[in-house]
């Protein structure tokens, strides 16, 4: 029998597993790609010889046939095992993280460890009135002053909202079952055993040149196994006729062009699909489309001589008074993402696209960057020798009041109305999915096609999962923690006065 063709939008790691489960199995396959990189928000950046990620993707998980595709694609001379160091900036000084008794105490100093105690105790005796939002509940269970240090400058830069506009049942989950007795004991008893997730990931795997190198050899083999991937080509129709999917329209750079589908496998963003739908979607399901938001992100990559710089992977940056929220040290990553001599660290900044940093010019954000970076003390003046800047815009989709029910309108609409076109990925599922989930949702999908089972990718992540950050360290990096819980990330406030966020197409 003919095997069905597919044509797969994006290129990022839903869109290339999907493409290549299909061509291993000899069912032809096209992949379209707005951008002109495969790899979507996990790939290698490059930029005169200094190679960056969005953010910094370790490859870990727990789905093994996902860790099984990684081994297949990259030899262990090129998937490196990396060791992992982090640290916390707050005031001038460094802490461990995962947090430390003997290190967290050190630093602190007697006086302000007392203090620290003190007002966890009397947040003890006069707990917060309010506990609904995640100041609440969290001062509640560490003291208002470790809340300050540790959890709240960090969590309104990543979503830019004050904390006391984050709901509490996020924080309850995170940090479930933490206080800060816990938390000592946490620090200060061994870790048990070598199977949870939290001190597997203390080493992770990582493409000797950047994410993206997974991706890229991922591409090469699609396209050796039959399949074709074109850069630089966006879908802007998709045809239905019949209660189905017939064909999509794309524009690249021999103009538009009509290809003809059986299935069409989408990792754009759900909402921009919802949008291409020719004849147009239901009203409702258009409304519900554009109700979803997300939330973007700028790396500034600065280059310093390796001896200036630090030796952990990243630093979070607690220190109140500053914008960046993460630093990423890429020669600490892999020693090939950098040139001999030097390393390039990744100021990550959490923004909405065409705010003023967002709009800022690049040079302007290279020098606010570098400026930034010296003020920390994290380099000494004069040691930033060049910077690049990189936007993505829509790295986070976000979860607000509404979000869910928008999704599932959404969902049920393609399911009857298209059923041949599937939804996979992270933004793909308006899903705040790790690389191995977004993976996971293609393969099942890959297996729905081909032997027609009616595997549902919409409950992938959905139960009981893994907190990359831990869930019992208390440091409450959950905004990039990215832990594939449907609940990794908090559900925030509509804004009240600015309309629903327009979908625009990436520009990478
Ligand atoms: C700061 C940060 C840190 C992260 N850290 C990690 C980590 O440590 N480990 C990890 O596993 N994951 C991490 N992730 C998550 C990871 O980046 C995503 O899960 C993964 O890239 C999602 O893959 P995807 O294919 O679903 O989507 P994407 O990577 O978004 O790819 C989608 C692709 O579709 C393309 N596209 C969109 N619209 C169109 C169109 N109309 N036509 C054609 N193409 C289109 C886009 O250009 C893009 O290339 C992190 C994410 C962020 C933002």
């Amino acid at each position: 029998m003919a095997q069905p063709h597919t044509v797969v939008i994006g290129a990022g790691p839903a869109g290339l597993t999907a493409a290549y489960e299909l061509t291993r199995r000899h069912a032809p396959v096209e992949v379209v790609e707005a951008d002109d990189v495969v790899g979507g928000i996990s790939r290698t950046v490059e930029r005169e010889g200094w190679r960056f990620d969005i953010g910094g993707h370790r490859f870990f998980t727990k789905v093994s046939r996902v860790e099984a595709f990684w081994h297949e694609l990259l030899s262990d001379d090129d998937f490196l095992l990396r060791p992992r160091m982090s640290r916390i900036h707050y005031q001038g000084r460094l802490f461990d993280y995962p947090l430390r008794a003997g290190n967290a105490l050190k630093n602190l100093g007697v006086l302000e460890a007392s203090r620290c105690v003190g007002s966890y105790l009397w947040a003890r005796v006069r707990p917060p009135a309010d506990q609904t939002h995640f100041e609440g509940w969290v001062s509640a269970r560490f003291g208002a002053r470790l809340y300050r240090m540790l959890f709240k400058t960090y969590t309104e830069k990543v979503w830019g909202i004050p904390a006391t506009e984050l709901q509490a049942d996020w924080a309850a989950q995170r940090i479930r079952n933490l206080s800060l007795g816990a938390a000592i004991r946490g620090a200060l008893l061994p870790k048990r055993g070598g199977n949870d997730v939290t001190s597997l990931i203390e080493e992770f795997r990582y493409p000797r040149l950047g994410p993206g190198m997974m991706w890229e050899r991922c591409a090469e083999l699609v396209v050796k196994a039959g399949g074709t991937v074109e850069l630089e080509t966006a879908v802007r129709t998709v045809h239905r006729e019949d209660g189905r999917a017939v064909a999509v329209t794309v524009d690249g750079p021999a103009g538009e062009r009509r290809i003809a589908a059986d299935h069409v496998v989408s990792s754009m963003p759900i909402s921009a699909l919802v949008r291409a739908m020719d004849p147009p979607a239901p009203a409702a399901v258009r409304d519900a489309a554009g109700l979803l938001r997300y939330r973007d992100f700028l790396t500034v990559a600065l280059v310093v001589p390796t001896e200036a710089s630090f030796p952990d992977n990243w630093i979070y940056v607690h220190t109140p008074g500053v914008k960046v929220g993460r630093i990423q040290n890429f020669g600490a990553w892999s020693p090939e993402m950098v040139r001999d001599g030097g390393t390039c660290l990744g100021l990550e900044y959490f923004v909405n696209e065409g705010d003023e940093l967002w709009s800022t010019p690049d040079p302007e954000l290279v020098a606010f960057g570098t400026a930034e970076l010296e003020r920390l003390g994290l380099v000494s003046p004069g040691s930033v020798t060049t910077g690049y800047v990189v936007r993505m815009p829509k790295a986070y989709p976000v979860y607000d009041e509404g979000y869910g029910e928008a999704v599932e309108v959404i969902r049920r609409w393609l399911a009857e109305a298209v059923p041949n076109v599937h939804p996979v990925g992270r933004n793909g599922m308006h899903r705040y999915n790790n690389q191995d989930h977004s993976m996971l949702t293609a393969m099942l999908t890959a297996e729905n096609i081909l032997d027609g089972t009616d595997h549902d990718v919409w409950s992938v992540n959905v139960e009981e999962d893994y907190h990359e950050e831990g869930g019992s360290d208390g440091a409450g990096h959950s905004g990039t923690g990215q832990s594939g819980t449907g609940r990794a990330a908090p559900v925030v406030p509509r804004p009240r006065t600015a309309p629903p966020a327009e979908d625009r197409s990436p520009t990478g």
